[in-house]
């Protein structure tokens, strides 16, 4: 089969013609690897700093291409994300999790698990039904899933995504804000927005000292979130200082490199038996 490298070799000369080669050739094998698993989903765990317990899951996706290796989802989320291939992706993500949760459940692990879910999920008119369909499918009630929404998602039309976010919310869904602190209008819709959980992006968290400039902002998000009675999760938590330093303020929960990275779910399964005994 032919790789993009051999595409590069082949078609130089136009730049825009080869990136929609590139790009079409890429959505084609991403919507064969969907049907020929190559796709799966790592787990990362989320810390209640209070008591160190894992409280839930995210899953990642990967994708285990047969000649190029491992792909990040960073490479082709954001190209499947142009086309109405998301929505297949999305489905598939939420399906295998909350099958693998149901799996967990089964052997005793109190999990929750959470999916990643992009704009143009959000604005397919069918997303609340599909998502409530697929609980049905797998008998969970809604409160066992939390979705993972960006602000972006937000922005396009608000009144619109306040509308569905508050149906998701009534199946008991959790819903939490991804990257919190990136987008730019934040504040403004916080308070309207029908969700539990912000999380805060890790370009704040990665480089947080308890003296450096970040600590303002994120002890600041902290305080706000829990005024409008929300929780918060610290992302991208890299080391000990950090993790203690979050605890300290009062953050709810962390997830980082420092505690677990993703992982298999036989992986997570093991971690989750060593951690919580
Ligand atoms: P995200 O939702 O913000 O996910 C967090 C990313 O940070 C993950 O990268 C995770 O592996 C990484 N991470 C977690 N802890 C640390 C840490 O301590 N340090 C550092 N440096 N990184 C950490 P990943 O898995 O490569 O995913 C990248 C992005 O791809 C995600 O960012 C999300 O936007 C997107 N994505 C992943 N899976 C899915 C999916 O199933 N659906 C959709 N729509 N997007 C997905
Ligand atoms: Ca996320
Ligand atoms: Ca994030
Ligand atoms: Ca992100």
């Amino acid at each position: 089969a032919s790789t993009l490298s051999q595409h590069r070799v082949r078609f130089t000369p136009d730049l825009d013609t080869l990136h929609t080669r590139e790009n079409l050739e890429l959505l084609g094998e991403l919507t064969a690897a969907l049907l020929t698993n190559q796709l799966a989903l790592h787990y990362q765990p989320k810390i209640n700093l209070a008591d160190g317990r894992i409280t839930g899951v995210e899953a990642l996706m990967r994708w285990n291409h047969p000649e190029r290796g491992f792909i990040p989802p960073g490479k082709f989320i954001p190209r499947a994300e142009q086309s109405t291939l998301i929505d297949r992706l999305t489905a598939w993500a939420l399906d295998t999790a909350l099958a693998q949760l149901v799996a967990w459940r089964r052997d005793g692990l109190e999990l929750t698990v959470a999916v990643n879910v992009s704009t143009h999920n959000l604005m397919q008119p069918n997303f609340v039904d599909s998502v409530v369909n697929l609980l049905k499918k797998h008998d969970l009630p809604g409160q066992h899933l939390e979705l993972e929404v960006t602000e972006g998602a937000f922005m396009m039309d608000l009144d619109h995504s306040i509308d569905k976010l508050k149906r998701l919310a009534d199946h008991g869904i959790q819903l939490s804000i991804d990257d919190f602190g990136t987008g730019y209008s934040s504040l403004r819709y916080l308070n309207d927005l029908p969700v539990s959980i912000i999380k805060i992006d890790q370009s704040f968290i990665r480089t947080l000292s308890p003296t450096g400039p970040t600590a303002h902002i994120v002890n600041a998000s902290v305080t706000l979130a829990h005024q409008l009675g929300k929780k918060v999760v610290a992302e991208g938590v890299e080391d000990a200082d950090v993790y203690r330093y979050l605890r300290d303020i009062e953050c709810d929960m962390a997830q980082g490199y420092f505690m677990q990275r993703p992982a298999s779910a036989d992986d997570l399964s093991r971690w989750y038996r060593s951690e919580q005994g």
